[in-house]
């Protein structure tokens, strides 16, 4: 018996890096797990790889609003009501204000933020109906402060953080809690694009002498989606080594 024992977890983005984690960490927990990617074959090859049995992969764009809905009646379908909701799918598409491209500033808002909500507003019904249900947004601290070269990404992520507290707050009566989380610098395909020089330069600025790991964050998740994180709801989690005190 482990604390998650049978609950249906959806993860966006659980083929990689941090969602990959999470959906490892959650089904160590017990939890079945619906991994959701761009493809419906990446999905089902990591679904098939975690521990545990009952996980199934969903391959559904989150920018898609009609594919969100969608998603959650299929994940319904196929592993039953979601009890956990994990939204982690995100890009980036960095460049600095005057060079960037409408189409740089709508991706990343349409899939780190629009996505996010379309996928609560699809499980949110069930939750507030069955009067239980636990979310977790995955943003980044670069909401709390900015970062250059990546006001699409930072707004997208700001807006994320609000969205959760205002969703906390419309759904606490119905016993669903919101919470976000927000990475500093993980080490994942995301990170991994990024020039020597200024790998360096983050390092000097966490506190904690090391870059994290997608298993920092995921144990965050699983702390804040179990028993343990009961009393807390409507709270960004900064999980960076320090770097934002
Ligand atoms: P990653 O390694 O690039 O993986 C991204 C994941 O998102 C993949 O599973 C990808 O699926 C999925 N995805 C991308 N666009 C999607 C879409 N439109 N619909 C459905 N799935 C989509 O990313 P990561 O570094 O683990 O980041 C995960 C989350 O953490 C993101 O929200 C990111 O903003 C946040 N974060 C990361 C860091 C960091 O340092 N890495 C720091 C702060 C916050 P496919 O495999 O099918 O492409």
């Amino acid at each position: 018996m482990t604390e998650l024992d049978d609950q249906v977890a959806i993860v966006t983005g659980g083929t990689r890096g941090i969602g990959r984690a999470i959906a490892e960490e959650l089904a160590d927990g017990g939890a079945k797990i619906a991994v959701v990617a761009t493809t419906a074959e990446g999905a089902a090859r990591v679904a098939e790889l975690l521990p545990g049995a009952g996980h199934a992969g969903f391959g559904v764009d989150v920018s898609d609003a009609a594919a969100c809905t969608g998603l959650v009646s299929a994940v319904e379908e196929a592993l039953g009501p979601p009890e956990i909701l994990v939204n982690n799918a995100g890009i980036t598409r960095d460049n600095i204000l005057p060079r960037m491209k409408d189409e740089e500033w709508q991706g990343v808002l349409d899939t780190n933020l629009s996505g996010a909500f379309y996928v609560m507003r699809a499980a949110a019904r069930g939750m507030m109906k069955r009067r239980s249900g636990k979310i977790v947004n995955v943003s980044s601290i670069v909401g709390l402060t900015g970062n250059r070269g990546q006001s699409n990404y930072a707004a997208a992520k700001a807006g994320l953080n609000a969205l959760t507290k205002s969703v906390a707050q419309e759904l606490a009566g119905r016993g669903v809690r919101a919470n976000a989380v927000a990475p500093g610098f993980i080490e994942t395909d995301m990170t991994d694009q990024l020039p020597e020089d200024v790998r360096d330069a983050m390092l000097d600025r966490i506190p904690l002498g090391r870059l994290g790991s997608p298993a920092d964050v995921a144990k965050v998740v699983r702390f804040l989606v179990g028993p343990a994180g009961a009393y807390v709801t409507g709270q960004v989690i900064v999980v960076d080594g320090g770097m934002v005190m």
